[in-house]
C-alpha cells in the first residue's frame, strides 16, 4: 500500500508567457512526481473550466494563485492518505470534490495537474513505463508498440498569426507506412526546407504560437502551394511520404453573415464553404480537417461529412471539446469519423480515456493534442501511446513543442524492448 502524503501547487510560467499551474505528489514511499497544465486559446463554451485569478493588477487577470490555493485547502487535504493505485477512485474524488458539470469550482486546470501527478506518481510504484500504466486505466493489458503517426503544424495563419491566412494551421502528415522516427524525420526535414524557402522569397521566418512559420503569403493558396514546394524541395515525394492537412478552426472566421474569409469581400455561406475545402482537396489532397465549420453549423458538417468523408479525415475539436456528451452526439449524427482529444478540455486523465475508448468503439480516429499554449510536461506523449491514439497533434518541431516529440523517442526505445 503506498498512499498520497503531500500535494503542493505552484504558479508557473508556459509557452505564451502566461501563468500555469504545476502539481506535485508526494507519497508515503517517498516518490514525488510533478505535472503541468496546457492552455487553449479557444476555450469554447462546452470545455472544462479553467480557473483564473482574474485580478487585473496581476498578469492581467491571468494569474492562477486561486487554483494554488484550490490544491492546498481542498484536494491536499482530501486525497491525504488514498491509496495511489486506484487512479479511478482519485479521478472520482477529484470529480466528487468539484461538484459542478464543468469542473468551476476547483479548475479543470488544479483537477487535471493533479489527476496526471498521481498517475505519474502510480505508474512509478507499479513500475511501469506510464504509457502501459495509461494503458492498464483502460481496462487493457497489452500496449500496441505502434507509435502514433505525428501531424506538424508548419505554417500558422488565423488568430495565431498577424498574416492574412485564415486557415488556423497548415499540417504536414507523414504517411501512415513510416515508422516514428522517420516521421520525425520527415517532419523536421520539411520544416527547415521552409525555413529555406522562405529566406530565398525574403519573407518572414518568425515562428508563430505553435513554432510553425507565419509569412505573408498572399492567400491560403499559395499557403498551400508554398508547402507542396516545400515538400518536394524536402525530397518527399507530395501525396506518397507526405500529405497535407487543416485545421481552419472556422468558428473564428464565422460571422452573423457567414464565413468571412480575408481575401473575399462578402462572408461565404455554408455551401460556399464546402466548395472551398472541396477545391483544396481536389488540388492538394488534403487528408484531413479539423473543424471545417463553426461548432453549431451541423448542415456544413454533415454536407462534408457525407461528400468526402470516405477519404478524408473530418476532425472534431471545438465541436466535441473532449467531452462524452459532445462526442456522442456527433456519432449520432453521423458527422466526424475522427476527434480531437485534449486533456484540459475535460479535466481528469481517467475521464479522457474513457472519451478515447468511445471514439474507438465507434470507429472514430483519435488525435491526441497539445494546446496552443504549452508547459514543459512531455505528459501527453505517455498519454497518446498508452491511448494508442491514431495521430498526435504536438505544433511544429521546434522550440517548446520539441518536448512531446523527444518524449515519443524516448518512448518508442522504451517500449520496444517491453
Ligand atoms: P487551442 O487550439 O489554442 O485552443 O489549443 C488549438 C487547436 O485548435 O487545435
Ligand atoms: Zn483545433
Amino acid at each position: 500500500m503506498t498512499k498520497i502524503k503531500a500535494i503542493y501547487a505552484e504558479e508557473i510560467f508556459d509557452s505564451r508567457g502566461d501563468p500555469t499551474i504545476e502539481a506535485s505528489v508526494e507519497l508515503s514511499d517517498g516518490t514525488i512526481t510533478k505535472s503541468s497544465v496546457a492552455s487553449g486559446s479557444s476555450k469554447e463554451a462546452f470545455e472544462a473550466y479553467e480557473l483564473r485569478d482574474n485580478d487585473p493588477n496581476r498578469f492581467k487577470g491571468r494569474g492562477v494563485l486561486k487554483a494554488v490555493t484550490c490544491i492546498a485547502e481542498v484536494i491536499a487535504p482530501a486525497l491525504m492518505g488514498v491509496e495511489i493505485s486506484n487512479q479511478r477512485e482519485i479521478d472520482k474524488l477529484l470529480i466528487a470534490l468539484d461538484g459542478t458539470q464543468n469542473k468551476s469550482r476547483l479548475g479543470a486546470n488544479s483537477i487535471l495537474a493533479v489527476s496526471q501527478a498521481t498517475v505519474k506518481a502510480g505508474a512509478l510504484v507499479a513500475h511501469l513505463p506510464l504509457p502501459v500504466y495509461i494503458r492498464t486505466l483502460a481496462f487493457s493489458k497489452e500496449l500496441n508498440k505502434k507509435i502514433p503517426i505525428p501531424i506538424f503544424n508548419i505554417l500558422e495563419g488565423g488568430r495565431y498569426a498577424s498574416n492574412n491566412l485564415d486557415i488556423q494551421e497548415f499540417l504536414i502528415i507523414p504517411a501512415s507506412s513510416k515508422d516514428f522516427k522517420e516521421a520525425l524525420k520527415i517532419g523536421v526535414t520539411v520544416y527547415h526546407a521552409l525555413r529555406e524557402i522562405l529566406v530565398e522569397r525574403n519573407l518572414s521566418t518568425l515562428s508563430a504560437e505553435e513554432g510553425g512559420f507565419a509569412p505573408e503569403v498572399s492567400s491560403n493558396q499559395e499557403a498551400f502551394n508554398l508547402i507542396k514546394q516545400t515538400i518536394e524541395r524536402a525530397v518527399y515525394q507530395f501525396s506518397y511520404d507526405v500529405f497535407l492537412g487543416i485545421d481552419a478552426c472556422a468558428g473564428n472566421f464565422k460571422t452573423n453573415n457567414g464565413y468571412k474569409l480575408i481575401d473575399r469581400e462578402i462572408a461565404l455561406k455554408t455551401e460556399e464553404m464546402i466548395s472551398f475545402y472541396d477545391n483544396f482537396v481536389s488540388e492538394f489532397s488534403l487528408i484531413y480537417i479539423e473543424d471545417p465549420f463553426e461548432k453549431s453549423d451541423k448542415q456544413g458538417w454533415k454536407t462534408l461529412y457525407d461528400a468526402i468523408s470516405q477519404k478524408v479525415l473530418i476532425v472534431g475539436d471545438d465541436l466535441t471539446t473532449t467531452n462524452p456528451y459532445r462526442v456522442q452526439s456527433a456519432i449520432d449524427e453521423k458527422i466526424i469519423n475522427a476527434l480531437v482529444i485534449k486533456l484540459n478540455q475535460i479535466g481528469t486523465v481517467t475521464e479522457a480515456i474513457d472519451v478515447c475508448q468511445k471514439a474507438r468503439m465507434n470507429n472514430l480516429k483519435i488525435v491526441v493534442s497539445q494546446r496552443n499554449s504549452e508547459c514543459m510536461d512531455g505528459f501527453i506523449a505517455d498519454f497518446a501511446v498508452g491511448v494508442e491514439a491514431n495521430y498526435v497533434k504536438f505544433g511544429a518541431p521546434a522550440r517548446e513543442r520539441v518536448i512531446k516529440y523527444n518524449r515519443l523517442l524516448e518512448i518508442n526505445r522504451e517500449i520496444q524492448t517491453l
